[in-house]
């Protein structure tokens, strides 16, 4: 009987749950989409209740579509959102406010506060992150400041965690309170040196450490499901953030390999091994995960407009139809034309960090076309992933020598060439495209021995499309002089 494992995936609009047996190939999924409440302009929250009850339904449809029977599931790994705060009372397990979603920048001001205390290269020090709101800290020092909660979490009469935390302790038996390592690397009071919490951190805030979770390994048996879940105890065996996952499930398991995922956005990140590595170009440190007691780092970067450039062209241009239609019409030219666009419509993130850039369209002539727009927004992905890529190599010292990718504008035969040609280096597209499913179940397996060590994992990471460079280096060098001199005039546009 061959043992299976499930992944809980629990996103950011969706939860969902996969089926995986134990090569690695998906048996069945299933995904709920729940309710973003936007209780103000910049706020952003999530029902807990509605996390919870997505999540269980979603694992209980996708093991029933599968066919697999609860005494053949070996395992359940949790991968989620990052970031997003909760808060709930000990005793009833009741949240006493709604989920605090990483988008959210209400606690803004706390970020200015802590800058003011002098502590910003503390914090870049000591938890690899760059102050911001994006983080828990200040998402849930405004829980305690505006519920006025200080003294009953001091009284270690309340629960904070991220999503992890919620949903083991509201599935797992016992009611563990834990967190592991790779999401507590994102509240931005983790010491990502030492792994424990933060004494400067958690002062300068007054975040009592009974109100923490405990921090725990990414790939070990947290504890059982209540019976009642799946008919059957079966063990919590992984945690990951959702970025870490799918690194783990891209098999980037030794340092230099890297994983981009194509989405609204991309995320980036960069195995470097057993110490932290600390950028020098804006990009964030962060704990992959903890393994059997061994530490991996990453750094990662994102690009903030990625496929939302192509949702522009479609939406708001017209220019396409749908995002699938701009790989026919990016490939009807020879090359770009000279046309460059910078999708820098909330400002330029790493390596640039220029919140006065904005979205610039250059080198038109009396001939540019549709074509030449589309070829500009799909280049301009590959060509800031790029410089992200070059940041994590100066930092780290080490040259990848190949890239992964997933998510949905990876489907892009064009940009992905033109990524592998832009880096110099062959795209791996895998096919199971559910990395970061694939990287909880990976990690779950792994807890309870599906996959005796990490070797075992070797064949269950399988490449679909692999895609070598092919751009002679007088053409990368003009492209990559093009994009810099369209970066430069992006540049500082908003008067300050
Ligand atoms: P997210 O998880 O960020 O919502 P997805 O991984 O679902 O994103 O990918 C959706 C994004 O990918 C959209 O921004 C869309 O414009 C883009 N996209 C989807 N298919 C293609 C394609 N064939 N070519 C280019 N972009 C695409």
């Amino acid at each position: 009987m061959d043992r299976c494992v499930v992944a809980m995936d629990q996103g950011t609009t969706s939860s969902r749950a996969v089926v995986f047996d134990s090569r690695g190939k998906m048996l069945a999924q299933h995904g709920i989409e729940f309710a973003q409440i936007y209780p103000q302009p910049g706020w952003v929250e999530h029902d807990p209740r509605a996390i919870l009850d997505t999540q269980l339904e979603s694992l209980r449809l996708a093991v029933r579509q599968s066919g697999v029977s609860p005494a053949q599931i070996a395992a359940v790994g949790l991968t989620n959102q990052r970031e997003t705060t909760l808060l709930w009372d000990r005793s009833t397990g009741l949240p006493v406010h709604n989920a605090i979603v990483w988008q959210c920048r209400r606690s803004a001001p706390y970020v200015e506060k802590l800058r003011a205390m002098g502590l910003d290269s503390h914090i870049r020090q000591t938890t690899g992150l760059i102050p911001d709101a994006y983080f828990s800290a200040t998402k849930l020092a405004w829980l305690l400041d505006t519920l006025h909660l200080r003294e009953r979490a001091r009284a270690g009469e309340l629960c904070f965690g991220t999503v992890d935390t919620w949903l083991a302790w509201h599935m797992v038996a016992g009611r563990p309170h834990v967190t592991d390592v790779s999401n507590a690397s994102r509240t931005m009071l983790l010491n990502i040196h030492t792994l424990d919490w933060d004494d400067t951190l958690l002062d300068a805030l007054d975040i009592p450490r009974a109100v923490l979770p405990r921090v725990v390994d990414t790939a070990g048996v947290v504890g059982d499901l209540d019976a009642a879940i799946l008919g059957r105890p079966i063990p919590l065996a992984a945690m990951a953030g959702d970025q870490q996952a799918a690194l783990f499930g891209q098999a980037c398991h030794s340092p230099g390999m890297v994983k981009n995922t194509y989405g609204t956005g991309c995320f980036l990140l960069m195995h470097t091994g057993e110490q932290p590595v600390t950028s020098e170009n804006g990009l964030l440190s962060t704990v992959a995960w903890r393994i059997a007691g061994k530490t991996a780092y990453a750094l990662e970067g994102s690009v903030f407009v990625a496929g939302a450039a192509l949702q522009w062209l479609r939406d708001e241009m017209g220019i396409i139809q749908c995002a699938a239609d701009s790989e026919a019409l990016a490939s009807s030219i020879p090359d770009n034309g000279g046309v460059y666009l910078v999708p820098a419509f909330t400002g330029l993130g790493a390596p640039y960090w220029d919140m006065y850039a904005r979205g610039t369209l250059l080198g038109l002539t009396r001939g540019t076309g549709r074509a030449h727009v589309a070829r500009a927004a799909l280049e301009a992905i590959a060509y800031q992933s790029a410089d992200l890529l070059r940041a994590m190599a100066q930092d780290s010292g080490v040259h990848p020598p190949q890239l992964r990718v997933d998510g949905g504008a990876s489907a892009n035969g064009f940009l992905l060439q033109f990524q592998a040609d832009m880096l110099g280096i062959p795209v791996l597209r895998p096919r199971v495209i559910e990395t970061t499913a694939l990287g909880a179940a990976l990690l779950a397996g792994l807890a309870v021995g599906v996959w005796p060590d990490m070797d075992a994992l070797a064949g269950v990471w399988q490449p679909d499309v692999h895609l070598p460079p092919r751009m002679d280096a007088a053409r990368r060098q003009a492209n990559a002089h093009g994009w810099t001199r369209a970066v430069a005039r992006s540049r500082g546009w908003i008067e300050g």
